[in-house]
Protein backbone atom coordinates (compact mmCIF):
# COMPACT_ATOMS: atom_id res chain seq x y z
CA UNK A 1 0.00 0.00 0.00
CA UNK A 2 1.37 3.40 -0.69
CA UNK A 3 0.87 6.34 1.26
CA UNK A 4 0.72 9.84 -0.10
CA UNK A 5 3.12 12.17 2.35
CA UNK A 6 4.06 15.84 1.95
CA UNK A 7 4.30 15.70 -1.78
CA UNK A 8 4.99 11.91 -2.92
CA UNK A 9 3.56 8.49 -2.45
CA UNK A 10 5.72 6.27 -0.13
CA UNK A 11 5.20 2.50 0.94
CA UNK A 12 3.42 2.15 4.27
CA UNK A 13 6.62 1.20 5.70
CA UNK A 14 7.97 4.49 5.05
CA UNK A 15 5.19 6.75 6.12
CA UNK A 16 6.69 8.27 9.08
CA UNK A 17 6.36 11.92 10.29
CA UNK A 18 8.43 14.35 12.36
CA UNK A 19 8.05 13.82 16.12
CA UNK A 20 8.03 17.65 15.77
CA UNK A 21 4.81 18.25 13.83
CA UNK A 22 2.51 19.24 15.92
CA UNK A 23 -0.04 17.40 15.06
CA UNK A 24 1.68 14.95 16.67
CA UNK A 25 2.45 17.14 19.43
CA UNK A 26 -0.80 18.64 19.94
CA UNK A 27 -3.45 16.72 18.37
CA UNK A 28 -2.82 20.44 16.15
CA UNK A 29 -4.41 19.27 12.77
CA UNK A 30 -7.93 18.59 11.05
CA UNK A 31 -8.72 15.14 9.07
CA UNK A 32 -11.85 13.43 7.14
CA UNK A 33 -12.95 9.91 6.94
CA UNK A 34 -14.58 9.45 3.13
CA UNK A 35 -15.56 6.39 1.73
CA UNK A 36 -15.10 4.95 -1.78
CA UNK A 37 -18.10 2.67 -3.23
CA UNK A 38 -17.73 0.89 -6.41
CA UNK A 39 -14.77 3.54 -7.47
CA UNK A 40 -17.20 6.57 -6.67
CA UNK A 41 -15.84 8.95 -3.49
CA UNK A 42 -18.43 9.28 -1.95
CA UNK A 43 -19.80 12.96 -1.60
CA UNK A 44 -15.74 13.73 -1.92
CA UNK A 45 -16.71 17.68 -2.21
CA UNK A 46 -18.30 17.93 0.74
CA UNK A 47 -15.65 16.27 2.86
CA UNK A 48 -13.01 18.75 1.14
CA UNK A 49 -15.01 21.54 1.99
CA UNK A 50 -15.53 20.87 5.58
CA UNK A 51 -12.19 20.06 5.80
CA UNK A 52 -11.28 23.35 4.55
CA UNK A 53 -13.53 24.90 6.90
CA UNK A 54 -11.97 23.12 9.50
CA UNK A 55 -8.71 24.19 8.64
CA UNK A 56 -9.96 27.82 8.58
CA UNK A 57 -11.17 27.83 12.50
CA UNK A 58 -7.98 26.41 13.90
CA UNK A 59 -6.09 29.26 11.40
CA UNK A 60 -4.82 26.33 9.59
CA UNK A 61 -3.20 26.82 6.46
CA UNK A 62 -4.10 24.47 3.93
CA UNK A 63 -1.59 22.92 1.96
CA UNK A 64 -2.45 22.24 -1.47
CA UNK A 65 -5.84 24.01 -3.64
CA UNK A 66 -8.96 22.09 -3.80
CA UNK A 67 -8.53 21.03 -7.65
CA UNK A 68 -5.15 19.41 -6.13
CA UNK A 69 -6.67 17.64 -3.40
CA UNK A 70 -9.51 16.59 -5.20
CA UNK A 71 -6.49 14.90 -7.87
CA UNK A 72 -4.59 13.77 -5.01
CA UNK A 73 -7.27 11.91 -3.27
CA UNK A 74 -8.09 9.95 -6.92
CA UNK A 75 -4.48 9.34 -7.22
CA UNK A 76 -4.24 7.82 -3.69
CA UNK A 77 -7.45 5.37 -4.61
CA UNK A 78 -5.91 5.09 -8.17
CA UNK A 79 -2.26 3.53 -7.40
CA UNK A 80 -3.71 1.40 -4.69
CA UNK A 81 -6.11 -0.12 -6.86
CA UNK A 82 -9.09 0.51 -4.44
CA UNK A 83 -12.88 0.49 -6.03
CA UNK A 84 -13.89 0.50 -2.48
CA UNK A 85 -11.97 1.81 0.44
CA UNK A 86 -11.59 4.28 3.26
CA UNK A 87 -9.67 7.22 2.98
CA UNK A 88 -8.42 9.47 5.51
CA UNK A 89 -7.29 12.72 5.07
CA UNK A 90 -4.85 14.46 7.04
CA UNK A 91 -3.65 18.34 7.33
CA UNK A 92 -1.37 18.72 9.91
CA UNK A 93 0.29 22.16 11.80
CA UNK A 94 3.53 21.03 10.35
CA UNK A 95 7.09 20.76 12.20
CA UNK A 96 7.96 23.59 14.63
CA UNK A 97 9.39 23.48 18.29
CA UNK A 98 8.06 22.00 21.07
CA UNK A 99 6.24 24.58 22.79
CA UNK A 100 2.64 25.47 22.03
CA UNK A 101 2.97 27.94 19.54
CA UNK A 102 1.85 27.39 15.83
CA UNK A 103 4.22 30.13 14.90
CA UNK A 104 7.20 29.24 13.31
CA UNK A 105 5.53 25.77 12.06
CA UNK A 106 5.55 24.63 9.33
CA UNK A 107 4.36 24.08 5.87
CA UNK A 108 1.17 22.22 6.82
CA UNK A 109 1.57 18.37 6.68
CA UNK A 110 -0.22 16.32 4.31
CA UNK A 111 -1.26 12.80 4.55
CA UNK A 112 -3.78 10.60 2.68
CA UNK A 113 -3.99 6.92 3.18
CA UNK A 114 -6.67 5.18 1.14
CA UNK A 115 -6.96 1.49 2.44
CA UNK A 116 -9.35 -1.18 2.57
CA UNK A 117 -12.42 -1.11 5.54
CA UNK A 118 -12.98 -2.84 8.32
CA UNK A 119 -16.73 -2.81 8.22
CA UNK A 120 -18.87 -2.90 11.48
CA UNK A 121 -19.85 -6.27 12.47
CA UNK A 122 -22.78 -7.46 10.66
CA UNK A 123 -24.63 -8.29 13.84
CA UNK A 124 -25.16 -4.49 14.86
CA UNK A 125 -27.27 -4.14 11.35
CA UNK A 126 -29.20 -7.03 12.18
CA UNK A 127 -29.68 -6.96 15.83
CA UNK A 128 -28.80 -3.26 16.70
CA UNK A 129 -26.80 -1.52 18.94
CA UNK A 130 -27.10 -1.12 22.75
CA UNK A 131 -25.96 1.98 23.85
CA UNK A 132 -25.53 3.56 27.07
CA UNK A 133 -25.28 7.37 28.20
CA UNK A 134 -21.76 8.27 29.29
CA UNK A 135 -20.54 10.88 32.64
CA UNK A 136 -18.04 12.92 29.58
CA UNK A 137 -19.86 15.57 27.89
CA UNK A 138 -19.06 17.01 24.45
CA UNK A 139 -17.06 19.45 24.44
CA UNK A 140 -18.55 22.94 24.74
CA UNK A 141 -18.87 25.38 21.72
CA UNK A 142 -16.75 27.79 23.82
CA UNK A 143 -14.35 25.80 24.41
CA UNK A 144 -13.70 23.69 21.01
CA UNK A 145 -16.32 24.40 18.45
CA UNK A 146 -17.50 20.56 18.03
CA UNK A 147 -17.96 21.11 13.99
CA UNK A 148 -14.37 21.36 13.62
CA UNK A 149 -13.08 17.62 12.94
CA UNK A 150 -9.64 18.12 14.39
CA UNK A 151 -6.93 15.53 15.45
CA UNK A 152 -7.74 16.04 18.82
CA UNK A 153 -10.13 13.56 19.90
CA UNK A 154 -10.09 13.10 23.30
CA UNK A 155 -13.52 14.36 24.05
CA UNK A 156 -14.71 11.32 22.14
CA UNK A 157 -11.90 8.49 23.05
CA UNK A 158 -13.01 9.60 26.50
CA UNK A 159 -16.51 8.65 25.97
CA UNK A 160 -15.44 5.54 24.62
CA UNK A 161 -13.91 4.21 26.95
CA UNK A 162 -16.26 4.79 29.41
CA UNK A 163 -19.08 2.64 27.18
CA UNK A 164 -16.79 0.04 26.74
CA UNK A 165 -15.98 -0.15 30.53
CA UNK A 166 -19.82 -1.18 31.01
CA UNK A 167 -20.09 -3.14 27.90
CA UNK A 168 -21.31 -0.72 25.28
CA UNK A 169 -20.07 -0.31 21.45
CA UNK A 170 -21.00 3.18 21.73
CA UNK A 171 -21.21 5.88 23.76
CA UNK A 172 -24.23 8.87 23.98
CA UNK A 173 -23.01 11.80 24.38
CA UNK A 174 -24.81 14.96 26.29
CA UNK A 175 -23.89 19.15 26.32
CA UNK A 176 -22.77 20.57 29.17
CA UNK A 177 -26.72 22.05 29.47
CA UNK A 178 -27.56 18.00 29.36
CA UNK A 179 -28.74 17.76 25.94
CA UNK A 180 -27.77 14.92 23.46
CA UNK A 181 -25.41 16.02 21.50
CA UNK A 182 -23.79 12.65 19.46
CA UNK A 183 -22.78 9.41 19.98
CA UNK A 184 -18.50 9.38 20.22
CA UNK A 185 -18.16 8.70 16.29
CA UNK A 186 -21.81 9.39 15.24
CA UNK A 187 -24.45 11.57 14.66
CA UNK A 188 -27.28 10.45 16.33
CA UNK A 189 -31.34 10.59 15.34
CA UNK A 190 -34.93 9.26 16.56
CA UNK A 191 -38.21 8.83 14.95
CA UNK A 192 -41.59 9.31 16.38
CA UNK A 193 -44.37 8.61 14.33
CA UNK A 194 -43.59 9.99 11.21
CA UNK A 195 -41.18 12.75 12.05
CA UNK A 196 -37.36 12.44 12.08
CA UNK A 197 -34.95 14.34 14.98
CA UNK A 198 -31.45 14.82 15.33
CA UNK A 199 -29.99 17.77 17.71
CA UNK A 200 -29.50 20.90 16.03
CA UNK A 201 -25.69 21.46 15.23
CA UNK A 202 -25.71 24.03 17.99
CA UNK A 203 -26.09 20.99 20.32
CA UNK A 204 -22.69 20.00 19.71
CA UNK A 205 -22.64 17.61 17.05
CA UNK A 206 -20.18 16.83 14.14
CA UNK A 207 -21.81 18.28 10.86
CA UNK A 208 -21.67 14.81 9.63
CA UNK A 209 -22.08 14.65 5.96
CA UNK A 210 -23.78 10.65 6.52
CA UNK A 211 -26.21 13.43 8.84
CA UNK A 212 -26.76 15.51 5.58
CA UNK A 213 -27.83 12.72 3.41
CA UNK A 214 -30.05 11.06 6.37
CA UNK A 215 -31.95 13.98 6.34
CA UNK A 216 -32.26 14.64 2.26
CA UNK A 217 -33.57 11.17 1.92
CA UNK A 218 -35.73 11.00 4.85
CA UNK A 219 -37.44 13.90 3.23
CA UNK A 220 -37.57 11.99 -0.32
CA UNK A 221 -39.30 9.46 2.40
CA UNK A 222 -42.45 11.61 3.25
CA UNK A 223 -40.87 12.10 6.76
CA UNK A 224 -40.73 15.34 8.66
CA UNK A 225 -37.49 16.36 9.51
CA UNK A 226 -36.77 18.24 12.90
CA UNK A 227 -32.97 19.55 14.02
CA UNK A 228 -33.83 20.25 17.80
CA UNK A 229 -32.95 19.91 21.76
CA UNK A 230 -33.49 16.15 22.37
CA UNK A 231 -33.27 14.90 26.06
CA UNK A 232 -32.33 11.60 27.13
CA UNK A 233 -36.09 10.80 27.63
CA UNK A 234 -36.82 11.84 24.09
CA UNK A 235 -34.51 8.99 23.05
CA UNK A 236 -35.85 6.37 25.48
CA UNK A 237 -39.53 6.79 24.49
CA UNK A 238 -38.89 6.74 20.58
CA UNK A 239 -40.24 4.60 18.33
CA UNK A 240 -36.67 4.03 16.73
CA UNK A 241 -33.78 5.10 17.22
CA UNK A 242 -30.28 5.16 14.87
CA UNK A 243 -26.59 6.06 14.73
CA UNK A 244 -25.35 7.34 11.16
CA UNK A 245 -21.11 7.92 10.17
CA UNK A 246 -19.19 7.80 6.92
CA UNK A 247 -17.72 4.16 8.36
CA UNK A 248 -21.04 3.46 10.38
CA UNK A 249 -23.64 4.08 7.59
CA UNK A 250 -26.77 4.03 8.92
CA UNK A 251 -26.76 1.85 12.35
CA UNK A 252 -29.76 1.14 14.40
CA UNK A 253 -30.14 1.59 18.17
CA UNK A 254 -32.31 -0.82 20.21
CA UNK A 255 -31.27 -0.17 23.56
CA UNK A 256 -30.35 3.37 25.42
CA UNK A 257 -28.99 3.57 29.24
CA UNK A 258 -31.13 0.04 29.23
CA UNK A 259 -34.68 1.23 28.07
CA UNK A 260 -35.38 -0.50 25.15
CA UNK A 261 -36.31 1.16 22.20
CA UNK A 262 -39.84 0.60 20.33
CA UNK A 263 -39.88 -3.47 20.64
CA UNK A 264 -36.31 -4.00 20.87
CA UNK A 265 -35.75 -4.81 17.21
CA UNK A 266 -34.06 -2.24 14.13
CA UNK A 267 -37.12 -0.17 13.53
CA UNK A 268 -38.44 -0.66 9.49
CA UNK A 269 -38.19 2.90 8.69
CA UNK A 270 -34.38 2.85 10.20
CA UNK A 271 -34.02 -0.08 8.09
CA UNK A 272 -35.85 2.16 4.93
CA UNK A 273 -33.26 4.70 5.21
CA UNK A 274 -30.65 2.16 5.44
CA UNK A 275 -31.42 1.20 2.00
CA UNK A 276 -31.94 4.38 0.45
CA UNK A 277 -28.68 5.11 1.83
CA UNK A 278 -27.37 2.48 0.22
CA UNK A 279 -28.52 3.32 -3.17
CA UNK A 280 -27.22 6.96 -2.64
CA UNK A 281 -23.53 5.79 -2.58
CA UNK A 282 -21.95 4.99 -5.61
CA UNK A 283 -24.72 8.21 -7.44
CA UNK A 284 -23.47 11.14 -5.56
CA UNK A 285 -19.80 11.94 -5.45
CA UNK A 286 -16.60 11.76 -7.43
CA UNK A 287 -15.37 9.01 -10.13
CA UNK A 288 -11.61 8.22 -9.49
N1 LIG B 1 -19.66 12.84 14.97
C1 LIG B 1 -18.35 12.62 15.18
C2 LIG B 1 -17.75 13.04 16.46
C3 LIG B 1 -17.58 12.00 14.18
O1 LIG B 1 -16.28 11.78 14.38
C4 LIG B 1 -18.20 11.62 12.97
C5 LIG B 1 -17.38 10.97 11.88
N2 LIG B 1 -16.98 9.68 12.23
C6 LIG B 1 -19.58 11.84 12.82
C7 LIG B 1 -20.27 12.48 13.83
C8 LIG B 1 -20.28 11.46 11.55
O2 LIG B 1 -19.87 12.31 10.51
P1 LIG B 1 -19.82 11.81 8.99
O3 LIG B 1 -21.18 11.34 8.64
O4 LIG B 1 -19.40 13.01 8.23
O5 LIG B 1 -18.82 10.70 8.96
Amino acid sequence: MKVYLNGEFVEKEDAKVSVFDHGFLYGDGVFEGIRLYDGNIYKLEEHLVRLEQSAKALLLQMPVSRDEMRELVCESCRVNGLSNGYIRLIVTRGVGSLGLSPRGCGPSGLVIIADTIELFPKQYYEDGLKIVTVPTRRLSAAALPPMVKSLNYLNNILAKIEAQATGHPEALMLNEQGYVAECSGDNVFIIQGTTLATPHTASGSLRGITRDTVIEIAGECGLTVEKKNLTRYDIWVADECFVSGTAAEVVPVVEVDSRVIGDGRPGPTTLRLLEKFKEHVTGDGTRI
